[in-house]
C-alpha cells in the first residue's frame, strides 16, 4: 500500500458541491492507499479575513493576524472530514496545533521545523483518512502561526517529508503547471515535466499555481510533486530534478507580477557606501528590493540609482529615503507605481544564444517599452507598464513557440 499526501487548494474546495466532489476523489484513492489530506481555506475566505483586519488597522498585530487567517482552514478541514464521514469513510480533522506542526516564530510567514507523526501514522494505518488544515502551525511559544499566502502548498510538501509519503499530489483548478497563467492567455498549454529550478523561478516571478517556499523545500529535500486538476482525471505536471527533464524548448514558461513600483534617486554622489546607505534602512524595515540599476554621469561624479519594490511598500520606502536626505544628498526622487514584471523562464536558455534579443524584439514589435531588465542563468525579466501585461505575455508566448 502506498502512502499519499493529497493537497486540495481553495479553488478545489470553494463550494459545498466541490467539497463533496473532493470527498469522492479521496474515497476512491483511500481504497488502495494510505491517505493524508492537506486542505486550504475555501477560495476567497483568507482574503475576506485579511480585509477585516485591514478595517481595524493597516498595522494589525502579526500574531493576531495568524489566529485570524488560519481560521479559514479550520472550516474547510472540518467540512471535508464531515463529508468523508458521510460517505462512510473513517476520517478525522487535525489543526496544526493538534498534531503539532511546529514552526519558528516568524509570524505570517513561518517555516516548518518539525511535524509529530505518531498519532496520524497510527490513524492511517487503521484505514483512517487524516485531514490536516494547511497553512498553519504552532510556534515554540504555543502561538498559532501561518506559512505565508498560498502556504498550504508548503504544508503538503512538509507532510510529504515528515511522513515519508510515496507521492505528493497538489490538486488545483487547472490541469497542472501551464506555460503561462491561463487567465491571461487562453493559449497556455500544460507542461508535462518541469525542473524544481524552473518551477522555483516561475513561482517566485508570479505563477501563483505553486508557492515559492513549497517549491524550494521540495527541491532541497528532493520531493517530486505532481500538480493536477481536481476536476479532471488527466495527468498533470511532474515537478522533478533537472536531470530527469528533457528540454525541447528554450523557454519553458512565462510569468508576470503586477503591482510593482520603481523609485529613482537622481544625482547622488558616486562614492563607496552610497548604495549601502540607501538600501540599509529599507532592508531593515523588511522591504524587499527587486531590480536595481545604477547609471553614472560621464564625469563619474554623480549617479542615478533606480530600484523596484512592491507597490504597497512605496509610501514607506519614500519616507525612509526622505528621512535620510541629508546623508544621501540627492537632487530629486522620481517614482512610478503602475508597473509589471514579465519574465521568461527556461533551463534551455543556458545553451542558446540570442534569447535576450528575441525577447526584446518581440516586445518592441508590440511597441512595449522596457524600463528595467534583470537576468539569471534561466530567466530574463523586464519591467513594463502594467496595462501592457497581457499584450506582452501573449506576444512572448507566441514568439517562443508556446502557443
Ligand atoms: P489553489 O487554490 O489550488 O491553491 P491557486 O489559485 O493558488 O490554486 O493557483 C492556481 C491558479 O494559478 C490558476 O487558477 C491560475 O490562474 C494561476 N496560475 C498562474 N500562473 C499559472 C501557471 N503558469 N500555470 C497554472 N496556473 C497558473
Ligand atoms: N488559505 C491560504 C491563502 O489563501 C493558504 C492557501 O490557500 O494555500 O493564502
Ligand atoms: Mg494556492
Amino acid at each position: 500500500m502506498k502512502r499519499l499526501v493529497v493537497k486540495f487548494g481553495g479553488s478545489s474546495v470553494g463550494t459545498i458541491e466541490k467539497i463533496k466532489k473532493v470527498a469522492n476523489i479521496i474515497k476512491r484513492l483511500s481504497e488502495s492507499n494510505e491517505i493524508i489530506v492537506v486542505v486550504s481555506a475555501m477560495s476567497g475566505v483568507t482574503n475576506e479575513l485579511k480585509a477585516k483586519s485591514d478595517l481595524i488597522s493597516k498595522n494589525f498585530d502579526n500574531k493576531e493576524l495568524d489566529v485570524l487567517l488560519s481560521s479559514g482552514e479550520q472550516v474547510s478541514c472540518s467540512l471535508l472530514s464531515g463529508a468523508l464521514i458521510d460517505l462512510g469513510i473513517k476520517a478525522r480533522s487535525w489543526l496544526g496545533w493538534q498534531i503539532p506542526i511546529i514552526t519558528n516564530d516568524n509570524y505570517t510567514s513561518s517555516q516548518i521545523m518539525k511535524i509529530k507523526t505518531d498519532e496520524i501514522l497510527n490513524f492511517i494505518s487503521k484505514k483512517g483518512v487524516a485531514v490536516i488544515a494547511g497553512f498553519q502551525g504552532i510556534s515554540q511559544e504555543s502561538r498559532i502561526t501561518t506559512l505565508g499566502r498560498g502556504g498550504s502548498d508548503l504544508s503538503a510538501v512538509a507532510v510529504a517529508k515528515f511522513f515519508q509519503t510515496d507521492s505528493c499530489e497538489i490538486y488545483t483548478d487547472v490541469d497542472g503547471v501551464l506555460t503561462t497563467d491561463p487567465s491571461i492567455n487562453e493559449k497556455a498549454k500544460k507542461i508535462d515535466k518541469i525542473s524544481y529550478e524552473e518551477m522555483l523561478e516561475m513561482a517566485s516571478l508570479g505563477a501563483k499555481v505553486m508557492q515559492p517556499n513549497a517549491v524550494q523545500t521540495s527541491m532541497i529535500d528532493n520531493i517530486p510533486l505532481h500538480v493536477r486538476s481536481a476536476f479532471s482525471e488527466k495527468s498533470g505536471t511532474q515537478i522533478i530534478p533537472e536531470s530527469e527533464v528533457d528540454y525541447k524548448k528554450v523557454v519553458t514558461g512565462i510569468a508576470y507580477s503586477k503591482g510593482n513600483a520603481k523609485v529613482s534617486i537622481v544625482g547622488v554622489v558616486d562614492k563607496p557606501g552610497v548604495a549601502a546607505d540607501i538600501f540599509e534602512p529599507i532592508g531593515k524595515n523588511n522591504i524587499n528590493i527587486d531590480m536595481v540599476i545604477q547609471n553614472t554621469s560621464l564625469d563619474g561624479k554623480k549617479a542615478n540609482i533606480t530600484f523596484t519594490i512592491k507597490r504597497e511598500d512605496l509610501k514607506k520606502t519614500l519616507s525612509l529615503i526622505e528621512k535620510n536626505k541629508q546623508k544621501l544628498n540627492y537632487n530629486k526622487i522620481t517614482q512610478d507605481d503602475k508597473l509589471a514584471k514579465i519574465s521568461i523562464i527556461g533551463a534551455g536558455m543556458q545553451a542558446n544564444a540570442g534569447v535576450t534579443h528575441k525577447m526584446f524584439r518581440s516586445l518592441a514589435d508590440e511597441k512595449i517599452n522596457i524600463l528595467a531588465i534583470s537576468t539569471s542563468e534561466i530567466k530574463i525579466s523586464v519591467l513594463i507598464r502594467e496595462n501592457l501585461t497581457q499584450k506582452a505575455v501573449k506576444a512572448l508566448h507566441k514568439t517562443f513557440g508556446l502557443n
